[in-house]
């Protein structure tokens, strides 16, 4: 038996497929990424096939083990992350998917939401407290799996009948990947984790399981959802016929914000990460009780160790940050690579009065504004693509001062440190004017995947490969450290412009 060196994660994202090796520092040894198709059958609606899911992480796993010239005799544990929400509805003698899988963006069930919010006892108020809220720690929307798996029950002939004899199985990314390396048709293991589940819409938050009466609402049988586990948790071994040639523990499984904390080391209360991609995802480690948010928050898993115990978070969704950034290169063209905009941002002392709102998908948390529109306010004569180029690095980070916000009040307890990654993290202007717009530290760390870090350290957990959280802590190095260089005063009377422009952008759409 070769000695234990490695731990595998797979990372199933919105548009690419991953896979990365870690050695015992918790350090990236080699990995591999496929791209799938994005499927998009009418305005607003998102779909993937599941089976180009599956054959592109069977690609990307054989890719990594082969640049790496890894065997799975040195592999101690696989881990998995995964776009949440994503809903695979399939069927279990054949493992063939009844419908293609409805991405987390697609808005199809948008209309059922407005109807669902106005039914007696179902309705919310605006920062989304209500009936939802108590029960499943989120908002009515078409982001979450609930009315995805309504839909295709609603719209595929005969399924709902079949799904409630057991021959459907419904699961998250996690969960069908997790059944297809397990055996598939042949005793693949049908589970998911908490952190997965509590995006469903479907996941009591508080006692952890599926909630009877969320599903008697959405009309889904229980008999076709996953049982769920800790995060980190021994659910079975890969086939040795399978990608991996070898039998290897699977025992991580975390949505993909959840593994970014759990791969920041965030293990205490109050401690906070946020994702730099297209949008921006932050979340604060709130400890063993899921507190609701009064400010436009979700209260989401975060993570579990143990059965029956859970650690939440506080969760604040930007949709769009990132693609702000990718609309000035591709629609606009002031850009040809989106790290330019750090030279040319700093080009120009400010943005000169310029406030640009990215609300392309309306505005996320805290707002929960879906009629809200992109607005560029303060335009004169003076201003030059590099101030827009400004602006828009600008907005990235008010729109994550008004999330920390909202979480400062929701926990009573101001940032003291806000820990970043992601793509855009490498734009030091970015995280200076972050700092400066927060007035809180900025600390990125020198391993950025924190994503498949984090379902690498949770399947490792489980086996032993890692001792304890101390050992992940021990783990963490700091690349480099953020703080602001800029007055209070300064701070704040820039920020109220914000507050100003966002007004400009809500409710645009009548
Ligand atoms: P995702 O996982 O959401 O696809 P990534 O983490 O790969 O995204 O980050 C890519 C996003 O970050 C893109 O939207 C891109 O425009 C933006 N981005 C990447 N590098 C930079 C940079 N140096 N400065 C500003 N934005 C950047």
């Amino acid at each position: 038996m070769a000695e234990k060196k490695y731990v595998v994660a797979i990372d199933q994202g919105t548009t690419s497929s991953r896979c990365m090796v870690f050695d015992k520092k918790g350090l990236p040894v080699c990995s591999d990424q496929m791209e799938h198709a994005q499927i998009f059958p009418k305005p607003g609606w998102v779909e993937h096939d599941a089976m180009e899911i599956w054959s592109r992480t069977k690609d990307v796993i054989r890719g990594a083990m082969e640049k790496g010239r890894i065997s799975p005799d040195e592999v101690a544990a696989v881990g998995i992350t995964n776009q949440r929400e994503t809903t695979v509805v399939w069927e279990k003698a054949t493992g063939k998917p009844i419908y293609n899988a409805i991405v987390w963006q697609c808005m199809r069930t948008q209309d059922f939401c407005a109807e669902w919010q106005k039914s007696p006892g179902w309705e919310q108020d605006e920062t989304g407290q209500g009936k939802v809220k108590d029960h499943t720690g989120l908002l009515i929307s078409p982001y979450f799996s609930g009315t995805k798996i309504k839909w295709i029950l609603d719209n595929v002939p005969g399924s709902r009948e079949r799904a409630a004899r057991g021959e459907l199985l419904f699961g998250n990314i996690d969960t069908w990947l997790i059944w297809q390396l397990t055996g598939g048709p042949e005793g693949g293991v049908h589970v998911t984790d908490v952190s997965n589940a509590s995006r469903t819409l479907l996941m009591n938050i508080k006692t952890l399981k599926w909630d009877e009466e969320m599903a008697k609402f959405l009309d889904v049988p229980l008999a076709m959802l996953p049982q769920i586990k800790p995060s980190s948790h021994v659910y079975g071994k890969t086939v040795a016929n399978g990608p991996f040639r070898g039998e290897i523990t699977v025992s991580g499984d975390l949505g993909d914000q959840q593994a970014a904390l759990f791969g920041q080391v965030c293990f205490n209360k109050g401690d906070t990460k946020n994702t730099y991609g297209t949008g921006c995802f932050m979340l604060m480690n709130i400890g063993e009780t899921p507190v609701s948010s009064k400010n436009g928050l979700l209260t989401t898993a975060g993570y579990s160790l143990q059965e029956g115990k859970c650690v939440y978070a506080l969760e604040g969704s930007i949709a769009n940050t990132g693609a702000a950034v990718q609309w000035l290169r591709d629609n606009l063209k002031i850009l040809d690579e989106s790290p330019d905009s750090e030279y040319l941002a700093k080009k120009v002392d400010d943005s000169g009065g310029v406030y640009f709102v990215p609300a392309f998908s309306g505005l996320y948390a805290p707002y929960w504004d879906m009629s809200a529109r992109g607005s560029i306010v303060g335009l004169t004569r003076f201003v030059r693509k590099e101030h827009l180029i400004r602006a828009t690095l600008e907005s990235i980070c008010y729109q994550t001062r008004d999330v920390v916000d909202a979480m400062n009040k929701d926990s009573g307890v101001p940032l003291a440190e806000l820990k970043v990654d992601g793509g855009a993290v490498r734009n030091n202007l970015l995280m200076q004017m972050q700092s400066d717009i927060l007035g809180a530290k900025v600390v990125r760390p020198v391993v950025n995947e924190t994503t498949a870090l984090g379902a690498a350290y949770a399947a490792g957990l489980a086996v032993g490969f890692w001792k304890d959280t101390n050992e992940l802590r021990s783990n963490w190095a700091e690349d480099r450290r953020f703080d602001s260089l800029v007055s209070e005063e300064k701070r704040e009377t820039a920020y109220k412009g914000w507050k100003k422009a966002i007004e400009k952008s809500k409710g645009w759409l009548d």
